[in-house]
């Protein structure tokens, strides 16, 4: 397969993504996806880069997945006089996803991206593409969820399924479960969701647990893998490589679709995992090749979760960026010299990264069937481990019978 090559990968990105902006405290900033393209630029990434700029999906692409009063509620919505309802309509109004000026407008323009992305692949003209904007995975049918308005990636793989797509893989990254794509899709059997998130029990929106596994003709098509908190890069990605590679194989998709939310950053405010831009890019790297040799290289890539807005967000998408683009960027590459300038000036009380890396170890041991793993001595390692250990085989003896995989031999 080639590498590098002009026309393997496409940039999605309008200014309009910024126009996604909730109120000033709110977690969820635009800036991030600012700060992202000025490092991604500042690093040469996106030169002689093919860039795409969506136009606003329009009504009929939304129905895809949303009902029409859910539509016609977001189009009308206006931020509330009083104080905010517990329980407001349709998700709008809550302190989650309070009404924002145009914000039927904003979120259509996400969803337009992740489409126009699919349609780009779909068409042949580049096998991979990234939208930094979408990944709005909580959004329901007919509800506002988690800071999520419309279901971009929802929308993308109803159409995808409409044009030439029966075996579409769903691959969510993001700390939180990726619960509305899964509710779309959950008696499907031609789209393969699979989420590794922090375990249910401890973060919103309480749902991921192994025993998700899809509804009727979709039973088998639905993967949870939950990780406790506190959980970091060689564990996160040993559970990652027992758990992906195997479903994938299984389920031989046509396109992988990730949702890439990095809110499983040690720094985030949001969640408790324990990751570093280092195992970030480390996943966004397997989640690329494992495209490249289960699905012929056809992968679109997501942005989602991620509230670190200065320390997090711009250098881990910005290695997704580069990973899509075959432009890896070493973690010991140095930010520019005018973007910790830019960040610097928004966030003056914030150490602004000096480099694209962590410095953390990713290196890990590869999950080795039950009763397997190392003892090292360290309680607190071991222990940690061991959780783990756990939560795979619990997803796998959930999830790798229906695909047709032994659960319990490490070469599935
Ligand atoms: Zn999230």
């Amino acid at each position: 397969m080639s590498g590098g090559a002009h026309g393997d990968g496409t940039v999605v990105w309008t200014d309009r993504f910024l126009d996604y902006s909730w109120t000033p405290e709110h977690p969820m900033r635009p800036v991030r996806l600012q700060f992202t393209m000025a490092l991604a630029r500042g690093l040469g990434l996106l030169e002689g880069v093919e860039s795409l700029t969506p136009a606003a999906a329009g009504d009929s692409e939304l129905l895809r997945v949303h009902t029409h009063d859910y539509i016609e509620a977001v189009k009308h919505a206006r931020p509330p006089l009083g104080p905010t309802p517990d329980a407001p309509p349709y998700g709008l109004g809550s302190a989650d996803n309070p009404v924002f000026p145009h914000m039927h407008e904003a979120a259509s323009v996400i969803v337009g991206g992740t489409l126009a992305a699919a349609q780009e692949i779909a068409a042949g003209r580049t096998r991979r593409a990234v939208s930094i904007g979408g990944g709005m995975h909580h959004a329901m049918p007919a509800a506002a969820a988690g800071f999520c308005v419309y279901n971009d990636v929802a929308v993308a793989i109803s159409w995808l399924l409409e044009n030439g797509f029966d075996r579409i893989a769903y691959l969510d990254v993001d700390v939180h479960h990726g619960d509305g794509v899964q509710r779309v899709f959950y008696g499907d059997p031609r789209v393969l969701t699979i989420s590794l998130h922090q375990h249910p029990a401890t973060l919103w929106p309480n749902t991921g647990w192994p025993e998700e596994t899809g509804s009727g003709a979709g039973e088998g098509s639905a993967v949870n893998l939950p990780i406790m908190p506190g959980t970091r890069d060689p564990l996160w990605l040993r559970g990652f490589h027992a758990v992906v590679p195997g479903a994938l194989a299984a389920f031989r998709p046509q396109i992988v679709i990730s949702q890439c939310g990095v809110d499983t950053h040690r720094e985030d405010p949001l969640a408790d995992l324990d990751l570093s831009v280092d195992g970030q890019r480390a996943a966004f790297i397997a989640m690329r090749d494992l495209a490249d040799r289960y699905a012929e290289g056809r992968w679109l890539a997501v942005g989602g979760g991620g509230y670190g807005l200065i320390r997090v967000v711009p250098r881990a998408w910005t290695h997704l960026l580069a990973t899509a683009l075959d432009r890896t960027v070493e973690p010991s590459t140095p930010t520019p010299a005018a973007w910790r300038e830019l960040v610097g000036a928004y966030a003056p009380t914030v150490a602004v990264p000096e480099t694209m890396s962590d410095g953390a170890d990713t290196a890990f041991d590869p999950w080795d069937g039950p009763g397997g793993g190392r003892e090292t001595g360290d309680d607190r390692t071991d222990r940690a481990r061991r959780a783990l250990d756990v939560s795979v085989l619990a997803t796998r003896r959930a999830s790798f019978g229906l695909l047709g995989l032994d659960p319990e031999d490490p070469r599935d």
